[in-house]
């Protein structure tokens, strides 16, 4: 199939949206801008549409969808019996990078949530994919809009470089702006608990949750035979051809191991570039965002340029830190090296 690129700059924005809507309502599937990373989106309602994006990702059929929201009636729709807590989350953090796991409404379709009984829910803050649900009038569920394993996009080039030819259309948007996906929690668990880190961090959630727990999955590999909370964690994920190892340590003494190896390339902090010979600087730790604006773009460039073996310095595991250090643990296949 053709894969429109939608422009957005003034003369064409409220055409392209208006377009993307129309395609959603006719059961297609549309690559979307959200400020975590972007999103390949389908009406939750719509069983044979949330099938092209499972087809187009080569997603594995257990692991359910993310279902963006555009306002609170929304929300009341896709999900039942939501507890007090997630009104004063979602009050304090929505829009934005925050997606509550809450008891599933009728509506949504089964292989949005993969069989479970609840469904992740979260409010984007984002103009473009906020006024595509509202033209729409759908929930749509949504996952990252890239293949499968490979690194998260975070640009409309990063959509097109692996889904071209296998969805309708993309909204040619900017880079987005927090660059790791959304954090995860469950209030469907008791005590609640933190699935996947993202850029509303551990620390902001505790005061809302003050007996959250982090799920085992978030910084250790699964056990042969463990069940995951979160689905989407039990996968190797994020992860680029080059061979990845994450690297704990200060900067004197990450230069001086990556600068021992031949035929690599360091992945550093701007503290580290001065003493290092190969590398690819992906933020500053005096600004851990920065780190998560730039990774996914930084794991892309690794395969682009034809790297063999990438050695990552980690940044803490604290704030959105812990987002960082949970997809490059993942995308190292929980290779980590401690200096
Ligand atoms: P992605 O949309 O690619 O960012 O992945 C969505 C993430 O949300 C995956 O890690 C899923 O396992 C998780 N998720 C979605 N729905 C649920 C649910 N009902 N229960 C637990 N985790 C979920
Ligand atoms: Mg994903």
């Amino acid at each position: 199939m053709e894969t429109l690129e939608l422009l957005l700059d003034k003369s064409n924005k409220e055409n392209s949206i208006n377009k993307a809507a129309e395609i959603l309502k006719n059961g297609g599937v549309v690559a979307m801008p959200t400020e975590t990373v972007y999103g390949l989106a389908a009406s939750a309602y719509d069983n044979d549409a949330i099938t092209k994006i499972f087809t187009a990702k080569g997603r594995p059929q257990d692991n359910p969808l993310i279902v963006h929201v555009c306002n609170m009636q929304m929300l009341g729709e896709v999900a039942e019996n939501i507890p007090p807590e997630a009104f004063g989350l979602a009050e304090k953090f929505w829009p934005g990078p925050l997606t509550l796991v809450l008891k599933k409404g009728p509506k949504i379709c089964n292989n949005v949530s993969a069989g479970l009984n609840t469904v992740a829910v979260r409010m984007p803050n984002n103009d473009i994919a906020l006024e595509l649900i509202n033209k729409s009038g759908l929930p749509l569920a949504a996952p990252s809009a890239n293949l499968s394993g490979r690194p998260s996009p975070t640009k409309a080039e990063h959509v097109i470089a692996d889904l071209n030819g296998k969805i309708n259309a993309v909204l040619m948007s900017d880079s987005s702006a927090v660059g790791v996906e959304s954090t995860v929690v469950s209030l469907c668990t008791n005590p609640p608990r933190l699935l996947r880190p993202g850029a509303v961090t551990k620390e902001q959630l505790e005061e809302f949750l003050p007996d959250l727990v982090v799920d085992n999955a978030v910084l250790n590999e699964l056990k042969e035979g463990e069940k995951a909370a979160s689905p989407g964690m039990k996968y190797k994920h994020y992860a680029p051809k080059t061979e990845v190892t994450l690297v704990e340590g200060s900067s004197q003494d990450f230069a001086k191991f990556v600068n021992s190896k031949t035929d690599c390339v360091a992945v550093c902090f701007l503290e580290d570039a001065g003493i290092l010979t190969e590398k690819i600087v992906y933020g500053s730790t005096r600004n851990e965002a920065t780190l998560a604006k730039n990774l996914f773009e930084c794991l892309r460039q690794l395969d682009n340029k034809g790297y063999k073996k990438a050695y990552v310095h980690a940044p803490t595991k604290n704030g959105i830190g812990l987002a960082v250090y949970n997809r490059l643990i993942r995308a190292a296949a929980f290779k980590v090296v401690k200096l």
